[in-house]
C-alpha cells in the first residue's frame, strides 16, 4: 500500500494553506505517497453559537457540502502533485474528531496541519492542530 498523508484543510483561511504547500509536495514526493485533503463543515452547534437560533436559517448541508467542496478544490488546485494521487473529503462535526478519525481509519503515515491562525498570535497551537498533535497515532507535521 502506497504512503498515505492526510492534509486537513480549513477553507475559510487561505494564508495558511500557502505555508503548507511546499511540505505537503515535497512528502508527497516520498514514494508517490497518494494525498488525501480533508475539509470539515462544523455541525449545528458551531452555528448556534453564532446566534442562528433557528434551523431555517441555515443553508442546506448538501448545499454547504457542494460550496465546501468547490472551495476545497479551489485551493487544492495550487498544490503540485499528480491528479491521480490526490484525493477529497468533505465531512460534517468536529474538526478535531473528524480528523483524528479518517487519520485512523486511512490509515495515515502522516498528517500535515498548520499551527494555527495566522492573525491569532496568542496561542502557538490551535485547538484543532493540538489534539491532532496531541491523539494522533501518526507522525504529525505541524507547519510554522
Ligand atoms: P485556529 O484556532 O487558530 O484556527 P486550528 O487548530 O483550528 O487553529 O487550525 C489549525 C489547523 O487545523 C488548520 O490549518 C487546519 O489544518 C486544521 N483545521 C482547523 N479547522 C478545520 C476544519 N474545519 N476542517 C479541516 N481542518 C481544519
Amino acid at each position: 500500500m502506497n504512503r498515505m498523508i492526510l492534509v486537513p484543510i480549513d477553507i475559510s483561511d487561505t494564508e495558511l494553506t500557502d505555508r503548507v504547500i511546499k511540505h505537503v509536495e515535497a512528502e508527497a514526493r516520498i514514494d508517490d505517497a497518494e494525498v488525501h485533503f480533508l475539509t470539515v463543515i462544523p455541525s449545528l452547534p458551531y452555528y448556534a453559537s453564532l446566534g442562528m437560533a433557528y434551523t431555517a436559517e441555515l443553508p442546506a448541508m448538501d448545499e454547504l457540502k457542494a460550496e465546501s467542496e468547490s472551495r476545497l478544490k479551489e485551493i487544492v488546485s495550487k498544490f503540485n502533485i499528480p491528479e491521480d494521487r490526490i484525493h477529497f473529503h468533505i465531512t460534517e462535526g468536529s474538526p478535531k474528531d473528524k480528523i483524528l478519525a479518517m487519520a485512523k481509519s486511512l490509515p495515515a503515515d502522516l498528517v500535515i496541519i498548520s499551527s494555527h491562525r495566522p492573525d491569532i498570535t496568542t496561542y502557538l497551537l490551535g485547538s484543532n492542530a493540538a489534539a491532532v498533535v496531541r491523539h494522533a497515532e501518526c507522525s504529525v507535521l505541524v507547519v510554522r
